[in-house]
């Protein structure tokens, strides 16, 4: 049996089905020669110096759509098919998008702890909160999940805006410029890749063009979005409120966000139900058994996509 490099967590799921056809290698006991095969999770990615020394492998398939922790322009240099997710999680994101979206406006934790805290019983009704109904949503990033966030977001009569690269041929208005968007938006909802490309596209000024009765949503990466200015912009009112799923040095999420009231923190779980989990590791495991069926696979990334 082929030699597969693990890299990062799996489920059992996956374990169970790749072990009947690869002989299963950690980081710590594996002959680089015998490598053709990676899994790997969209946190942990590939470096480029192991990539660098398998000089057999053939695939690296990442359990997860974003694969902005490997290098793939290189490993479509070195003839390595990357494989990665999309779709099967394009739902679940969506829906944790809404969640923090709710859960701000709602103000569903500071309500929780007043419950909880047994301070109903002696300070009577809760303060107001804010209706989610009729709101503006500028979408950063109107790929496949940010089309599945602007489409579970017509319940509440949203007027849905987009920024992305390329106009697209779609209802909702395009914005070239992220701060004008920003500018007539009632929340950003971030959706977009991490990497370069996007290294925090959502910066100081972004922030306070949203403004004191903003909110920022982020489930892309943290790197799209300036974590410094955001804590300031949250601090000193210029930005409302603000639901995060991904953090800029994950799982470290520093103290002054941690200690704001006006945030919603999630560690990183958009995708992270039984379902969706199951879904993406299936496919994970199809893309290498198929590699090693044919020589082809179902989801390569766009880099690797002639390969
Ligand atoms: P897609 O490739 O389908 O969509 C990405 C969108 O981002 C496109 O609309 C693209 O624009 C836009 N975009 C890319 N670069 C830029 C840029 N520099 N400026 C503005 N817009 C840009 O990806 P998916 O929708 O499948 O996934 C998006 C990302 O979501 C993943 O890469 C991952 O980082 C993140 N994610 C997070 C999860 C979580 O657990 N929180 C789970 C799953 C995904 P254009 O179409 O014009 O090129």
């Amino acid at each position: 049996m082929p030699d597969l490099l693990q890299i990062g967590g799996i489920t059992e799921e996956m374990r169970t089905r790749l072990a009947a056809a690869f002989t299963i290698r950690q980081l710590d006991d594996f002959e680089p020669e015998k490598i053709t095969h990676v899994v790997t999770n969209g946190h942990a990615g590939i470096d480029p110096d192991l990539m660098a020394r398998l000089p057999n492998l053939k695939v690296i398939s990442g359990y997860g759509v974003g694969y902005d922790a490997v290098d793939a322009d290189e490993a479509a240099r070195r003839g390595i098919i990357v494989t990665h997710t999309p779709n099967v999680l394009n739902e679940e994101v969506a829906t944790t998008a809404i969640l923090l979206l709710l859960a701000c406006y709602r103000e569903v934790l500071r309500d929780d702890a007043y419950v909880r805290s047994g301070a109903w019983e002696t300070g009577g009704n809760a303060a107001l909160t804010r209706s989610v109904d009729n709101q503006t949503v500028g979408i950063v990033g109107l790929g496949r999940i940010g089309q599945a966030i602007a489409e579970k977001l017509a319940p509440w009569n949203t007027k849905v805006l987009y920024h992305a690269r390329n106009r697209k041929d779609v209802a909702y208005r395009y914005y070239e410029n992220l701060t004008e968007m920003a500018h007539d938006s009632d929340v950003l909802i971030c959706i977009t890749p991490g990497g370069p490309g996007t290294h925090q596209i959502v910066n100081a000024e972004v922030m306070e063009a949203l403004g004191s009765k903003g909110t920022l949503i982020n489930v892309s990466r943290g790197s799209v979005v300036d974590e410094q200015a955001l804590i300031e912009a949250l601090e000193t009112g210029k930005l409302g409120w603000a639901g995060l799923d991904v953090f800029e040095n994950e799982p470290q999420v520093p103290e002054a966000l941690r200690a704001l009231p006006n945030t919603v923190l999630l560690p990183h779980v958009g995708s992270a139900t039984v379902e969706t989990r199951s879904a993406m590791g299936a496919l994970t495991v199809d893309n290498l058994l198929q590699h090693l069926k044919d020589g082809t696979v179902i989801s390569a990334v766009p880099e690797c996509a002639h390969l």
